[in-house]
């Protein structure tokens, strides 16, 4: 069965994602943890996650993705902006085990202007202080487009990264089909040469989750803007490619496109009736 879900807003809750995620086809979701430009998270109501793990249970919904604010940067110079990520990531993680089981995507950082090795440094010192070994949260690192001075638009970065985390056990990937293909990775012409690359690079079994964008700019075009599937320089046959592909077709996927609630129906509809596994 294709696992397939998208971005949901949090604002009325677990129960209230299930639920909507129910009646656009979903069986999985993702969501922001707080609002994504930062700030307090809503405190956790226990009444409405045990109400959400029950109706998940009998509704097939799994493998839920929370997105860590994006304007979070593990890799600032300042100090005050890596601690603050530091604590957000931190609490994060902390809510998602009233979830057991979760991910918690995040976006690797930006060294702005320290460079690349610095910038991996930061994100690996502020990655060791927050993983505990008996988390159950399994942290994602985002594959980036590489704009600007982003970390994470290459596998070898993300590989660097994870290899100097201690334990690395709790760590994986999100690929974004719109970012990689953004960032120099060609998956439109030649997806088994960037899958097999994957592997190589940092292991297959390391990926945990898929975002599938359409991407509204060129390859290589380093922009970061998603397209509604098919609507983009992808196109609708690339994700049929994506999910029905050996190596992914048992991941969960999860759409980021600008889209309104009857967009994602449609488009995870589209998906399913491309699913031939
Ligand atoms: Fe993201
Ligand atoms: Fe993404
Ligand atoms: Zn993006």
């Amino acid at each position: 069965m294709l696992r397939i879900g998208c971005h949901l807003s949090s604002s009325k809750g677990y129960l209230a994602m299930g639920k909507t995620a129910k009646s656009i086809g979903a069986n999985t979701f993702q969501f922001f943890t707080r609002n994504p430009r930062g700030g307090a998270a809503k405190p956790l109501d226990p009444e409405d996650i045990s109400a959400f793990l029950e109706y998940s249970k009998e509704n097939d919904i799994s493998q839920i993705l929370a997105h860590a604010p994006y304007t979070l940067n593990a890799a600032s110079k300042d100090n005050k902006i890596r601690e603050f990520a530091l604590m957000t990531m931190r609490d994060d993680i902390q809510r998602l085990e009233h979830t057991p089981g979760s991910m918690y995507n995040f976006h690797p950082g930006s060294h702005v202007g320290q460079g690349t090795d610095v910038g991996i440094t930061l994100i690996v010192e502020l990655l060791n202080e927050i993983i505990t070994p008996e988390q159950t949260t399994t942290i994602l690192l985002e594959t980036m487009a590489g704009k600007g001075s982003e970390i994470g638009g290459k596998f070898e970065e993300i590989y660097e990264i994870m290899s100097r985390v201690k334990y690395s056990d709790k760590l994986g990937v999100c690929l974004d089909t719109c970012h990689v293909f953004d960032g120099g990775y060609d998956i439109k012409e030649n997806l088994d040469g960037v899958i097999s690359e994957f592997d190589k690079v940092l292991g297959i079994e390391k990926l945990c989750a898929v975002h599938l964008n359409d991407s509204l700019h060129g390859y290589e075009s380093h922009k970061d803007r998603h397209a509604k599937i098919g609507e983009g320089h992808l196109g609708t046959a690339l994700f049929a490619e994506v999910i029905n592909h050996p190596k992914l077709s048992t991941l969960p996927f999860y759409l980021e496109t600008p889209n309104e609630l009857d967009g994602y129906r449609q488009e995870i509809e589209l998906l399913k009736s491309l699913y031939t596994k």
